[in-house]
């Protein structure tokens, strides 16, 4: 994709948007349970969390296709809860392409503004435009099957783009294609982003893929916003067991919580925020924070290496069967064989810890 086209690509100013304590129900189901956040003009935020949290719920409701049953839908300080989708404003792109299968690439991309009489020579002139920024500029007179699903989800990013949207959704763009077109595109995605600073909100519930492309991600958990943070905030500060676990790994050892602290693996250590009323724990730990190394007393043995690039990642099993994962440097893990009598510590530095789950 490219930069020439960007003066009459860019969207007009952009857009700040808030939720205000939506609530949602399906019958039963909580969709969404009273979710408050708000996206910075500019932003890129990424709605994660596991499947039935509610980010599709909420997408939806920012595009005008779902309505809460209380709470608002806020763009730049107007609430829009009532609004028609048509007269949003958000340009949409879903995780099947959706493309008009009997339009070629350029009329795709060239419907919207079709449909708000725009005229010929202008519309021509935009979809050109937009077919360029995606990188397609010689595949506008190709029908959707004839490109590949990358190409596609580009077409239907063009499309999205098509009418300056002031708020850019997408849900899932990702999920449908092959992991290494996944990877370009979602670079290209964001450098699109990042070169038109649209405020956008992606829906995923791959984590990494959170990590990687947002500004800021919101983890939602069961209709509720769990943590809203900058990436590295989220990996290193999470705000909750929950989010601790659901980004990046996570291996818990079990400890015991007195005077302030948790005894753990043979050490003493602080404790990173609020404890659980329980005394009997589990101690949160990074892979990349577990020290491990050849020891014949040491009460625990390598289970399994797996080859990482720069890193091996190394999985111990503990005398109690607890398996804990660490991530160490290729040359230190040289010794590391699976079957190698070892011992494991942590750093002294504050530990999350969480209950212990109750044994099922
Ligand atoms: P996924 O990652 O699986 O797409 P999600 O986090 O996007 O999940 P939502 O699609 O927002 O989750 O759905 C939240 C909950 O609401 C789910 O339990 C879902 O089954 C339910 N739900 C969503 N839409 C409807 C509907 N139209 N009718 C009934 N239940 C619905």
């Amino acid at each position: 994709m490219t930069a020439t086209t960007l003066e009459t690509t860019t969207t007009t100013q952009a857009a700040t948007v808030e939720f205000r304590g939506l609530r949602r129900e399906f019958g039963a189901t909580v969709a969404l349970g009273g979710l408050d956040l708000t996206v910075r003009p500019g932003e890129f935020l990424a709605l994660l969390g596991p499947s039935g949290c509610g980010k599709t719920t909420a997408l939806r409701m920012l595009a005008g296709f779902e309505h809460p049953d209380s709470g608002e839908v806020l763009v730049d300080g107007v609430d829009v809860t009532r609004v028609p989708a048509h007269r949003r404003d958000a340009g949409m792109v879903f995780q099947s392409y959706s493309l008009f299968p009997h339009l070629s690439a350029r009329d795709n991309v060239a419907f919207g503004l079709r449909m708000r009489k725009v005229r010929t020579a202008e519309r021509r002139s935009r979809a050109a435009e937009l077919l360029e920024l995606v990188g397609l500029a010689d595949k506008g007179d190709r029908f959707p099957h004839q490109l590949s699903g990358g190409q596609q989800q580009r077409i239907a990013l063009a499309r999205a783009l098509a009418l300056r949207p002031r708020v850019l959704l997408l849900d899932e763009p990702l999920s449908a294609l092959d992991a290494k077109v996944r990877l370009t595109l979602r670079e290209e995605i964001r450098r699109l982003q990042q070169e038109l600073r649209i405020t956008t909100l992606f829906v995923t519930h791959d984590q990494e893929e959170a990590l990687s492309i947002a500004d800021r991600v919101a983890v939602m958990r069961a209709g509720r916003l769990e943590q809203c943070a900058p990436p590295g905030e989220l990996y290193n500060r999470p705000a909750t067991a929950f989010v601790a676990e659901f980004v990046g790994t996570m291996s818990r050892i079990p400890g015991r919580l007195s005077d302030g602290g948790v005894e753990v693996l043979g050490q003493r250590l602080p404790v990173d925020g609020a404890a659980p009323a329980a005394s009997e724990v589990d101690v949160l730990v990074r892979p990349e924070a577990v020290q491990v190394r050849a020891a014949e007393d040491g009460g625990a043995r390598v289970a399994a290496t797996a080859f990482l690039g720069a890193t091996v990642r190394i999985t111990v099993r503990l005398a109690d069967a607890t398996e804990v994962k660490a991530d160490l440097p290729a040359h230190e893990a040289a010794g590391l064989a699976a079957g190698t009598a070892v011992s494991v510590s942590l750093p002294e530095r504050p530990v999350l810890v969480a209950e212990r789950p109750r044994e099922s």
